[in-house]
């Protein structure tokens, strides 16, 4: 019978799934990196999310373990190439997060349009300050997309749904939608990106991408901490040539350096802490399809 342990909070309901399938399923998601590697050979798998770090050293005494399964996208908190030398599966649930950092990323987009943090802190602080919150219109603007993937699409078909013209940039694909990069910075008052984070895409956003954009033009950054160059961003912000930023993914999660600190405390950043995927549709989405990757590789 095959024996998984869950490290990271999983939805209850496949774990049910799990154990009605005849699996073992072990679940200690507050498990610290020592525990795991004393046991982790015991096991035919691991269910991991972000919080736990699959590292070489972890990975030296695996014993009977087949497969690590990462409930989400990225895996950049596993050694995935050294897992896989050693013949052990690494999986992921690509599928289940796109709807939800779809409608993270319009939300953004609307906080960035029309002050909705800055007016609901005035009015907290009881101002009224009426006058002071103009906005602006998403219909009739235009959204750039850089990586036309299964988030940059999702998000391309809802954002044509509220009447803006989307244009998107993806080297990889083929797709009536896309232009160069040039064209879409020159182009778009907004730019999201949905992108990894690999060398290729290392700073793809830095202060050379900023100045091609339109001055009061906005980013959004739900991708990846790395791809955008978080320090050119705070100067095209702070030198007025950016209207706006909304950043739900930082280089350093949670961020400490100072600069980090400087970017999120300027008044027009709107930062949300890596909550794209954090809907309870998306977790369900999420265990389901950790279910089926059992059901799959270890039944
Ligand atoms: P995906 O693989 O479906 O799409 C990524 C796209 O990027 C692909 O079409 C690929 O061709 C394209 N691409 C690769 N290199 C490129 C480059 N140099 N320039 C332009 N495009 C390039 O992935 P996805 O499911 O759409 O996820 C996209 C990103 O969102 C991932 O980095 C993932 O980690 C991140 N993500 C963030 C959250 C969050 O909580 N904010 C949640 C889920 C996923």
């Amino acid at each position: 019978m095959a024996k998984v342990l869950i490290c990271d909070p999983v939805s209850t309901l496949a774990i049910e799934a799990m154990r009605d399938l005849g699996v073992t399923v072990d679940v200690r998601d507050d498990i610290t990196i020592d525990e795991l590697s004393q046991v982790i050979g015991q096991y035919d798998a691991i269910v991991v999310r972000s919080r736990t770090k699959v590292r070489a050293p972890m990975l030296e005494n695996t014993g009977q373990l087949k497969a690590i399964i990462r409930g989400g996208v990225g895996l950049d908190n596993i050694d995935v190439d050294i897992a896989r030398a050693k013949g052990i599966k690494v999986l992921n649930t690509p599928r289940s997060s796109s709807k939800a950092v779809a409608e993270l990323v319009l939300a953004l987009m609307f906080a960035l349009a029309r002050p909705i943090a800055y007016a609901d802190a005035s009015m907290k602080a009881g101002k009224w300050e009426k006058k002071k919150l103009k906005g602006t219109e998403l219909e009739g603007k235009t959204l750039g997309i850089i990586g036309y993937g299964r988030i940059g699409r999702t998000l391309g078909e809802k954002a044509k749904a509220l009447g803006m013209d989307v244009l998107a940039y993806d080297p990889y694909i083929e797709h009536e939608d896309l232009v160069t990069l040039e064209a879409l910075l020159k182009a778009a008052d907004y730019v999201s990106l949905h992108i990894p984070h690999v060398e290729e895409t290392h700073h793809l956003m830095g202060a050379e991408q900023f100045a091609m954009m339109k001055e009061g033009a906005h980013v959004i950054q739900a991708s990846r901490g790395g791809t955008v160059d978080e320090r050119a961003l705070y100067e095209a912000l702070s030198n007025g040539h950016l209207a706006g930023a909304a950043l739900d993914v930082y280089t350093q999660e949670p961020p400490e350096d100072k600069y980090l600190h400087k970017l999120i405390a300027l008044p027009q950043v709107v930062a949300t802490p890596h909550i794209g995927a954090a809907t309870k549709e998306g977790q369900d989405r999420i265990g389901g399809e950790i279910v089926d990757l059992v059901k799959e590789h270890l039944l």
